[in-house]
């Protein structure tokens, strides 16, 4: 039996929500919604330094207020340590992680989601370390657990950025699942959790493409089904710069203390090409005409005198 559509939105915390949220909020809700799919929001606070409860419950708040419903209770990742021990014990089980000591500094990588189009890979350094050395180095530091990935190529369609190919040892090289500091790595919980939710679409900022295929391969050593992927075009500014979420302007707080609801929900729509004119508007208003063949492949602008 074919699963029920399923479509999330899986905001961070870590900031008041803005525009580039309420976009990606509004075509996964769309996509889902017009299949007559379910859709799900989950609250991305892995990092509870600098996710707080409240940042949260104010972002589930501000998509109320723009017309948005959801399915089941928000999972929130604070709360899923269990899921993600479980997953990572079944990783470890079969030999797949090894202990990495290296410093940020040494690697100059993040495995936060927002690290653009960029990305390092790993050298390996610790991928061959015997049990005497990692003794030793566990003496003076808590290591970082890696995920060893092999030789093999993972590929998949995405409806708007079409065929993307990548050779995880060249273009990933092993990856982390666990941070030296105890967090668990964004890639392991949204694998787990999409997986816990049964999501079938995954549509999310086309910043974080890059990661999709590390993503995918968890999957399928988590006998996770892979869901569809859409990775959107992000939201520029009206002279055409990407924005950054330090952009206060860029804020739907800001906004919202001098438009309604709808109007920015129809200045968005409109620069997605689901309207032809900024008309206010609910979601709900939306679906009927809702098809991915209307929304560009290229970024989006933000018209004059928004931000
Ligand atoms: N939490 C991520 C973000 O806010 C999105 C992750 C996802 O949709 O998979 O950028």
């Amino acid at each position: 039996m074919e699963a029920r559509v399923t479509g999330r939105f899986a905001p961070s915390p870590s900031g008041p929500m803005h525009l580039g949220n309420l976009a990606c909020c509004l075509l996964a809700y769309l996509s889902a919604r017009k299949q007559g799919g379910r859709f799900l929001v989950r609250i991305e606070d892995l990092d509870t330094q600098r996710c707080k409860r409240e940042s949260g419950e104010d972002a589930l708040r501000v998509l109320e207020r723009f017309g948005f419903n959801w399915d089941e209770t928000p999972l929130w990742q604070s709360e899923r340590d269990a899921a993600y021990l479980a997953a990572l014990t079944r990783l470890s089980s079969q030999n797949l992680l090894y202990p990495c000591f290296c410093t940020r500094a040494e690697l100059m990588v993040s495995s936060a989601p927002n690290l653009g189009d960029t990305k390092t890979v790993y050298a390996g350094t610790c991928r061959s370390l015997s049990e005497a050395q990692i003794r030793e180095k566990r003496l003076t530091r808590t290591p970082a657990l890696r995920l060893r990935v092999p030789a093999e190529e993972i590929a998949f369609t995405d409806t708007l950025q079409g065929p993307v190919l990548e050779r995880l040892d060249r273009d990933c090289g092993d990856f982390i699942v666990r941070r030296s500091d105890g967090l668990w790595s964004y890639q392991l919980a949204v694998v787990v959790d999409d997986g816990a939710s049964s999501v079938t679409e995954v549509i999310r900022g086309r910043d974080i493409l890059s990661v999709t295929p590390r993503q995918i391969y968890l999957q399928r050593l988590l006998d996770i089904p892979t869901p569809a992927y859409t990775h959107i075009p992000l939201l520029l500014d009206p002279c055409g710069k990407r924005l950054a979420k330090r952009d206060h302007a860029l804020g739907l707080d800001a906004l919202l203390a001098s438009h309604s609801p709808q109007a920015i929900l129809g200045m968005l729509a409109c620069a997605y090409g689901l309207l032809p004119r900024p008309v206010p508007i609910t979601p709900d208003d939306l679906i009927a005409s809702f098809s991915w063949d209307r929304v560009p492949r290229t970024d989006v602008r933000i018209p004059e005198g928004w931000i």
